[in-house]
């Protein structure tokens, strides 16, 4: 039972770095089409555990179902409006050092994220 916990958690991980900043079903269904036996389920329990462990990010981009991202490393996320592909932000040149300074709000702050939207290359050219 052990071992095949891993073998799954293996694979599901694999798919994260496979496809790029998937959602829970898009990583089902890459999953599924090796690996029949590995069921929805478990795909999605397997996912909010990597989450929770900080193996992979959980990406709540406004307007968009939750994705998944293996690179845990600080960088941001660009989404398209129109196609809804997500791309990777590098964090570096992004003045964000004072933001948690000057929040002026009482809060004690914990973090925060930035998020950049726009239309993709692809979605240009159409
Ligand atoms: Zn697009
Ligand atoms: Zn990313």
């Amino acid at each position: 039972m052990q071992e095949r916990q891993t073998k799954q958690k293996t694979i599901i991980y694999d798919a994260l770095k496979t496809l790029d900043h998937p959602t829970a079903t898009e990583v089902y269904g890459y999953v599924h089409e090796a690996y029949p036996s590995v069921s929805r389920a478990t795909v999605f329990r397997v996912l909010g555990g990597f989450a929770e462990k900080g193996t992979a990010l959980e990406l709540r981009l406004s307007g968009h179902e939750v994705r998944y991202d293996y690179n845990v490393m600080p960088h941001y996320h660009a989404h398209c409006t129109v196609c809804g592909r997500v791309a990777d932000v590098a964090a570096a040149g992004i003045p964000t050092d004072g933001l948690r300074a000057t929040a002026d709000c009482g809060f004690e702050i914990e973090g925060y994220s930035v998020e950049f939207f726009g239309i993709c290359k692809a979605c240009q050219k159409r």
